[in-house]
């Protein structure tokens, strides 16, 4: 048994910035981070465009990043929330630079890129392998924290809540964390770590869809064992597409093309070369991407082809190549010559608006759990997210989760018979499972059934049809769980089942298109 002052799941941008934050102000505190993966292995590491802070107070202000925060989530994100991320966005900017992590420069000045929906640059960048470098300083500044420790390839499967400690019943309306079940997966064993405050920064569910920008470790993991835990859990209907994913014949990770190429003047064509987005908004290749990625999916779906054009050919070539270079790399890697072809493009599941509901402090409905990122639902982003507000959303978060954590250590008001008496996790009884093509068969057919039927656009009769395949597919899965011996796979696909419940669900509640969500029954 391991115990902690502080546990934290997930090592990207929330992860990291929240416990060095704890770590800088209670040195003496015990901080744990697990990953499932490699350490640096997130969202984090792959985000490309940037992150969004007012920096030029010449041409821009806070009032007009509020604005285009409310535009881009059609008006369902809560607006004080709004505000207070896009105010304390410079402050939270200028510490992860003194945490050591390095951006473009103009003229003495940030460079500012432009994303779709921002009516001002303001997106700081380091060229376009921005959350790479963020990644890289946090884990640094992480690793010389003498109090932080580390445990890679560490699965959690569980939050441990009273339903867990023998004699405890579960009170829905005061349920608590004491830390995390954790599959080690060098030793193989499932370990406890218990903990007075625990962090899910757990990241996205992408992999709930065939094809998504996002690596694979998004699976919902956080969002889902929060459900099983019964804490509160919204705005799943809500999954941005983003519009420009490289097309690939193998389904999967797709390389993302960042909408940071559209904002420097790359035109989107059919596949024979026809402009198109003229049709669909006035704001054409820079509308939001919600309507970019609708309109990509509806050019597709009338002219059959598999995949649209991203048109760079008349871009400056020496701009792109010092802006772009990671993504000219790829291409060429690709065999493809962004500066005499199209580049075959597909819109592709790329972010999660909803999640595990918490306040302006990252607390979430289960006492001493808190959530930062992805894997929430904060009312910043409301119904579809602006480009490059989530590094954003991670940093403003962690530091007022982190804050929050601070004072309730110092506190230090727990349950501590509780935490003593959570049991280890019990095996007995389980088989390991001999045959791991059931749950890639099982994962497969979700991920079809999630993209033919849940995907950018939906109806009554695809939902309908939808809950009826689900709950198949959930049985066998829930058939396999109960006789089998964990494994990550296993847990990862327990929980995609679970994510895409809660987006059936909540997609069936709508009864308006709002942001991200399109119900052609509802138009
Ligand atoms: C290709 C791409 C480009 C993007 N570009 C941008 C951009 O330019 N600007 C922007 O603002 N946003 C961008 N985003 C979105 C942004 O990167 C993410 O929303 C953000 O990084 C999420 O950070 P996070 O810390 O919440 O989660 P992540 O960075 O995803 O970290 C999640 C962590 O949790 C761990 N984890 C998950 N489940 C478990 C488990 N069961 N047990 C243990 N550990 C677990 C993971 O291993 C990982 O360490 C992009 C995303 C992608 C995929």
């Amino acid at each position: 048994m391991i115990k902690a002052d502080v546990l934290v799941i997930g090592s990207g941008i929330s992860g990291l910035s929240y416990a060095i934050k704890v770590s800088e102000h209670l040195p003496d505190a015990k901080i744990i981070i697990v990953t499932k993966s490699d350490e640096d292995e997130s969202n984090t590491k792959y985000a490309q465009g940037g992150l969004a802070v007012v920096t030029d107070l010449k041409n821009d202000n806070f009032e007009k990043h509020i604005e285009d925060t409310m535009r881009a989530g059609d008006g369902e994100n809560k607006r004080d929330i709004v505000e207070m991320v896009v105010r304390e966005a410079p402050a939270r900017f200028n510490e992860i630079v003194e945490w050591g992590a390095k951006f473009d420069m103009k003229n003495g000045e940030f460079a500012l890129g432009r994303e779709g929906g921002h009516t001002e640059n303001r997106i700081v960048h380091h060229k376009d392998i921005t959350g790479f470098e963020i990644e890289r300083a946090l884990l640094e500044t992480a690793k010389n924290s003498p109090n932080i420790e580390i445990l890679d390839h560490h699965y959690v499967i569980d939050i441990i809540t009273q339903h867990h400690v023998p004699g405890k019943e579960l009170n829905q309306g005061d349920i608590h964390c004491y830390g995390a079940y954790i599959l080690d997966e060098k030793s193989k064993k499932i370990k406890k770590i218990t903990s007075k405050i625990t962090l899910a920064a757990t990241g996205g569910a992408g992999h709930v869809y065939k094809n998504t920008t996002n690596p694979t470790i998004a699976t919902g993991d956080g969002i889902a064992f929060v459900a099983r835990a019964k804490g509160k859990v919204t705005n799943m209907q809500y999954y941005q597409f983003h519009p420009t994913a490289l097309y690939s014949k193998i389904d999967g990770m797709l390389f993302l093309i960042s909408e940071a190429v559209r904002g420097d003047g790359a035109k989107l064509r059919t596949k024979k070369g026809e402009k198109f987005m003229h049709k669909y908004d006035e704001r054409e290749e820079l509308a939001s991407r919600d309507i970019v990625a609708r309109a990509i999916d509806n050019e597709m779906k009338i002219s059959g082809d598999e995949y649209a054009g991203l048109d760079c050919r008349t871009m400056d070539h020496e701009k792109f190549l010092e802006h772009f270079p990671n993504i000219y790399k790829k291409c060429r890697e690709e065999g493809i010559d962004p500066f005499t072809q199209l580049i075959p493009i597909v819109p592709a599941c790329h972010y999660l608006m909803g999640g595990i509901e918490v306040d302006r402090d990252g607390q979430s409905s289960i006492r001493n759990l808190f959530a930062v990122g992805e894997c929430t639902n904060s009312g910043l982003h409301g119904a579809n997210r602006l480009a490059s507000n989530s590094l954003l959303e991670g940093l403003v978060f962690g530091h007022n989760a982190a804050m929050k954590t601070i004072s309730l250590l110092d506190k230090n008001n727990f349950n501590f018979d509780d935490l003593k008496a959570v049991p280890e996790w019990n095996e007995e009884g389980m088989k390991i499972m001999d045959e791991m093509v059931i749950i890639s068969y099982l994962r497969k057919q979700l991920q079809e059934m999630m993209s033919d039927l849940v995907g950018i656009v939906r109806s009554n009769k695809r939902l309908t049809m939808a809950m009826q395949k689900h709950q198949e597919i959930a049985a066998a899965v829930d058939e396999i769980y109960h006789y089998s011996i964990l494994s990550p796979q296993l847990s990862e696909l327990r929980n995609l089942t679970t994510v895409a419940h809660l987006i059936i669900t909540e997609s069936m509640q709508m009864t308006e298109n709002k942001g991200a969500f399109y119900n052609k029954d509802l138009a």
